[in-house]
């Protein structure tokens, strides 16, 4: 006993007072029973802090209410990381929370542990190869215990907190302890119940049988024919405006458009929008701006358009027969736009955001950074000539 191992690193120490201790008569009896005693505490008090982000963290609630009630095995969820020994990472974790949810674990004191609960913060799941989530809250903080599944169910949740359980005793009791392996890596993660396919018929006796069984129904073919319908094209849309909205359109010189909202020139775009406010469209309802690449444009193919974005209004009054208003201005990717924030004080987010995903610039912006995305976010992902697998360091 005077010869102390550390668990992780391997490295051992010994102190003087262990030597001594081992020498008086019944102190090591003694010892080991109060490792025992702090071994049963710390196992059956594993408190939780809930990094709870989507639908997973549903369950995890239903896990504490009275149902399933993890209270019983004294586990409680705590608001704060400072009185928590366990972080259950239940949902989708993006680029943007990765570093705040580090900063959490962080707080939380040793000795911790993680448990993934759920595809999406085993691996990212369905969301794994969008631009703004991480591949798996394993590539931010270590994981002990995986819980598969998309959700897993409370029950679920238990078992992985027993599992939990048994690797904390096995610690304790000075045992070297692996963490698991990643589900996702060793493809656990295929659905339970066997999906029958055209490539399964066959494959064992169980799936011949049921093709067997099968032969002579109705084929999905059979339900849903398909039908030879000729296809023709519907004739261009005529864009109908409120009359206002028409009659200011005529008297700036701005030509209505069959493929679109109308092209504003930028340099009048402001004064366009004082005039639709005056004219009592108080409501922004949305502002959307698009990137299109050399060459092409709202109409498909566009020989000559050189690279640019599109950024589209519209606007609304308020009130019974409401009126909509909507046009578009037309610039170069890093060619600014008077912001509409002086006139309407929605403007403020929507600008940011057409700036933090498709790199629109509003001048005038009072703050114009980054809404949705990390602040250290490398491009701007909706651009279409944005890499998507592109690495965001150090999360994906
Ligand atoms: S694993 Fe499924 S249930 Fe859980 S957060 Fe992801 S999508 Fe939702």
């Amino acid at each position: 006993m005077s010869e102390r191992a550390n668990l992780d690193t391997g490295a051992s120490w010994t102190h003087p007072l262990y030597a001594t201790l081992e020498k008086l008569p019944g102190v090591s009896l003694g010892l080991a029973s109060v490792d025992d005693l702090l071994a049963w505490g710390l196992t059956n008090s594993l408190w939780v802090f809930p990094m709870a982000t989507s639908c997973c963290g549903i369950e995890l609630m239903a896990a504490a209410a009275s149902r399933i009630d993890l209270d019983r095995m004294g586990t409680i969820v705590r608001g704060t990381p400072r009185q928590c020994d366990v972080m259950v990472v239940a949902g989708t974790i993006t680029v943007k929370m990765a570093p705040r949810v580090l900063k959490l674990w962080e707080q939380m004191p040793e000795p911790k542990w993680c448990i993934a609960m759920g595809s999406c913060a085993i691996s990212g799941d369905f969301y794994r190869n969008l631009y703004s989530v991480i591949p798996g809250i394993d590539t931010v903080i270590p994981v002990d215990v995986y819980i598969p599944g998309c959700p897993p169910n409370p029950e679920a949740l238990m078992h992985g907190l027993l599992r939990l359980q048994e690797k904390v005793h096995a610690r304790r009791r000075g045992e070297k302890v692996d963490r698991d392996p990643n589900p996702d890596l060793i493809r656990v993660t295929q659905p339970a119940i066997p999906r029958v396919c055209e490539r399964d018929l066959g494959r064992n006796d169980e799936l011949s049988k049921l093709q067997a069984d099968q032969a002579g129904r109705v084929t999905e073919e059979q339900m849903c024919p398909a039908v030879d319908v000729p296809f023709e094209p519907p004739p261009p849309a005529t864009p109908v405006f409120a009359p206002d909205f028409e009659g200011l359109l005529r008297e700036l010189g701005v030509a209505v458009a069959a493929d679109g909202p109308p092209l504003v020139p930028v340099e009048r775009h402001f004064e366009f929008a004082r005039r639709l406010k005056e004219l009592g469209y108080r409501q922004l309802v949305s502002i959307v701006a698009t990137h299109w690449l050399a060459g092409t444009g709202r109409a498909g193919k566009e020989e000559g358009a050189s690279e640019h974005l599109e950024v589209a209004y519209v606007l609304r009054t308020v009130g019974p027969g409401s009126r909509l208003a909507t046009w578009a201005v037309r610039v170069a990717p890093d060619q600014p736009i008077p912001s509409l924030v002086p006139l309407y004080a929605g403007a403020d987010w929507q600008e940011r955001e057409q700036f933090d995903l498709v790199g629109a610039r509003f001048a005038g912006h009072p703050d114009l950074r980054r809404l949705m995305m990390a602040e250290n976010y490398p491009g701007h992902p909706l651009r279409r000539d944005f890499p998507i697998d592109a690495h965001c360091a150090p999360w994906r």
